[in-house]
């Protein structure tokens, strides 16, 4: 039988219903559509989805598992490299990695390896088979790693170093783990008890998670090291906002992504009053950016009732960096793209809340140090919009909290942690880094590349 040339849909929650509700969008295959799609894969022998995957997945292995109905056997085969396979399956940019150089795409599209990785993970997890044995090698050692963060840098490093029998604490400032993923990532595109769910496999390997610790604050560096721990790994994330620096910013009503963001996943905003964090109400809303934050935020947005949501971008939808698919989701349910203009004022009512917004319209000019092309202003050319919400979501820089407490730390020029990339060792012994503390707001998945790097630079020190 010839090889069928399109992906298997995976089915999606109609884009009508779905924007009144916070229920995941996409719904995942069912066991017969993932086995449809593993029966695609041409199981190359160079394996280039391999060498496109940052953690090195041996995909087509864990795709041959599918298709031979070993569903178990292909979640522990993806397990040997990812620490979080139901996460990566639904936030990954797959297009833009192990699916952009597969085979099948050269003659129709590439084999949908991020939806079955997804539906592996689900599957184990729907029959409580998802715990990876703590320390496989079966010896403990009793030395302690200090983990800050419980991002997905800090979860893969935990991991790593819990399955090679160290004692590994997780100090969290929340009061939750998970980083980006439990408040910044929306219910609809990640649910949270999949975050847990992951959280609960580390436990259950025996990490140990403190929250509420807020490390240069709750505990300095040295003090980790007095308390008897032997390394120190540092995932704090790069989650300090920035705003365009307008008249206007401090009217009532403009949030940063951020704060909007962890208002509505990590407070469960939408599930007011039963929750006690709110959100003004919201009829229209512009949101500024063209990431996956801003589409992140557009759809809460809606959600939570909006009638209009402007996104308001300065270049062209050619070079919005958020992942095509959640472009896509983004339009099909109504959010009002607007290219080529960029906020200029913010202006209020009596009240004191943002009720105007002022853009310049832009045109493209030569590229810039990232290849895209520059957004340049039209002089006198501006465009308006009867907003009750702004959202900046464009962008955001290294916390200092932490690094101003240990001045030995040394910093590249933005304030992010310099690095040996082989090692993540920052300039500080027994110190290692990583995720977008040290590259800037990245992926998911390079975030946990780094938490691997370091977790095995951190075996071979202590060993
Ligand atoms: C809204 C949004 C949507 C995104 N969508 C995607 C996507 O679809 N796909 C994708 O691949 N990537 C996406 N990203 C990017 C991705 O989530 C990040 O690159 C990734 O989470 C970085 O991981 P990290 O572990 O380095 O940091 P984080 O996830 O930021 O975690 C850092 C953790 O450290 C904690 N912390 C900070 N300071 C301290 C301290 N001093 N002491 C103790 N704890 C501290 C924080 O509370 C946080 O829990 C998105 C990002 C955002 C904001």
């Amino acid at each position: 039988m010839p090889v069928k040339k399109e992906k298997i849909e995976m089915p999606k929650q109609p884009a009508a219903e779905r924007i009144k509700n916070f229920g995941e969008v996409a719904l995942g295959y069912s066991e017969e559509s993932a086995r449809a799609e593993a029966e695609r894969c041409l199981f190359c022998k160079n394996k280039p989805c391999v060498a496109g995957c940052p953690v090195s997945i041996d995909i087509p292995s864990f795709i041959k598992l599918i298709k031979e109905k070993k569903i178990l056997e292909a979640y522990q085969k993806i397990k040997e490299e990812n620490y979080l396979p139901a996460i990566c399956g639904r936030v990954c940019p797959q297009e833009s990695q192990c699916e952009i150089v597969c085979t099948m795409g050269k003659i129709g599209e590439p084999v949908a390896i991020g939806r079955l990785e997804r539906f592996a993970a689900d599957y184990a997890y729907l029959r409580k088979n998802s715990v990876l044995s703590a320390s496989p090698s079966g010896k403990k050692s009793k030395k302690k790693v200090a983990i800050i963060g419980g991002g997905p840098a800090g979860l893969t490093a935990a991991g790593v170093l819990a399955g090679a029998g160290f004692a590994v604490t997780v100090f969290e400032a929340l009061h939750l783990p998970g980083g980006v993923l439990a408040y910044g990532i929306p219910e609809f595109r990640l649910p949270k008890k999949i975050v847990a769910k992951e959280v609960e496999n580390l436990a259950a390997m025996g990490v140990e998670f403190k929250y509420g610790y807020v490390i240069g604050r709750t505990r300095t560096l040295a003090q980790l090291f007095e308390g008897g721990f032997s390394a120190v790994f540092i995932g704090i994330g790069a989650g300090l906002p920035k705003f365009q620096n307008i008249p206007g910013e401090n009217l009532n009503g403009v949030y940063s992504a951020n704060e909007f963001l962890t208002r509505v996943n990590l407070m469960k905003a939408y599930k007011f009053p039963e929750y006690l964090t709110p959100v003004k109400e919201i009829k229209n809303a512009a949101v500024v950016g063209g990431g996956n934050v801003a589409m992140d935020a557009s759809r809460c947005a809606l959600r939570l009732g909006a009638e209009n949501v402007y996104n308001i971008y300065r270049r062209t939808r050619k070079e919005m960096p958020a992942r095509e698919e959640e472009i896509e989701n983004a339009e099909e349910e109504g959010v009002k793209f607007n290219f080529l203009v960029n906020p200029v004022e913010l202006t209020g009512d009596e009240s004191g809340s943002v009720s105007k917004m002022k853009c310049v319209k832009m045109k493209l000019g030569a590229p810039d140090e990232s290849g895209r092309r520059r957004p340049v202003e039209i002089p006198g050319e501006f465009v308006f919009f009867e907003v009750d919400t702004v959202i900046m979501a464009i962008g955001t820089s290294a916390n200092p909290l932490l690094p101003s407490t240990v001045p030995e730390l040394k910093l590249n020029k933005w304030g992010y942690i310099e690095v040996d990339p082989e090692t993540g060792e920052t300039s500080m012994e027994n110190v290692y880094a990583g995720g977008d503390i040290v590259t800037g707001s990245a992926t998911v998945i390079s975030a946990m590349k780094a938490g691997k790097t370091a977790a095995y630079s951190i075996i071979k020190k202590l060993k």
